[in-house]
């Protein structure tokens, strides 16, 4: 017997640079503290505390790239959301158990993303040592650029990783400073779960986050391999 469905399913899709491929988005890992001065600006001791892992939905996918002029609502329930400029690493064979010599394999391209985050509620979470999510899981709240294919670029460790609002730097660094390195990620993650194809992983922000408001304008990047941006309504 035919399957039929309920109701149609849907499919986060990535877009690709220069291509009309896209990219199928299964799940977003993201990690937490990943830079030191980050980690001191939450008031974390990053000699003490590992870097960390939560996730997102997969519809959580906006796709923004610079010129696009892309809306995102100002979300409901806080008053304190922050941007957070990251690279993406975008998985694109499944991986369990994955060495770090073997990691840079699993990858299939990289993008730029904002990490977008509803403060007030994930700080009320940790003080209360609950889930992430009603800070982090959020709709719009994973924005992300055209996606740029390792075949062509390589394997970006170092590059400028950047953001302004309002067209204020408000973050700029680099990412070589990274405290777990994107084989390290993969390979620590591929040790607790499977990583599967269309897996993308948020690898953490730089020094500098703060809020923004509705009509600011939010334009970042990550050199070499993409520019984002987006108009707060
Ligand atoms: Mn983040």
């Amino acid at each position: 017997m035919a399957t039929s469905f309920v109701f149609q399913p849907s499919t986060t899709i990535c877009n690709i640079l220069n291509s009309n491929d896209k990219f199928p988005v299964r799940r977003i890992l993201c990690v937490g503290a990943n830079y030191v001065a980050h980690a001191i600006e939450m008031g974390r001791d990053p000699s003490r505390e590992p870097p960390f892992f939560f996730a997102k939905p997969s519809d959580a996918i906006v796709n923004a790239d610079r010129g696009l002029n892309i809306v995102v609502p100002y979300p409901p329930q806080t008053n304190n959301f922050h941007y957070e400029m990251e690279m993406v690493v975008a998985i694109g064979k499944n991986a369990t158990n994955i060495n770090v010599e073997e990691a840079l394999n699993t990858i299939w391209g990289y993008g730029a993303g904002i990490d977008l985050t509803r403060r007030d509620l994930q700080k009320a979470a940790k003080d209360k040592g609950r889930p992430w999510e009603l800070g982090k899981g959020f709709d719009n709240s994973a924005i992300i650029s055209s996606l740029c294919p390792a075949s062509k670029i390589g394997h970006p460790d170092n590059a400028r990783i950047w953001l302004s609002v309002n067209d204020i730097i408000k973050q700029d660094s680099n990412i070589k400073k990274l405290i777990w390195s994107v084989p390290e990620m993969i390979s620590f993650l591929s040790k607790t779960m499977t990583l599967k194809a269309g897996d993308l992983i948020y690898t953490g922000t730089p020094e500098g986050v703060g809020p923004i408001n509705k009509g600011d304008k939010i334009v970042g990047g990550v050199e070499g391999i993409g520019e984002i941006s987006i108009n707060i309504s």
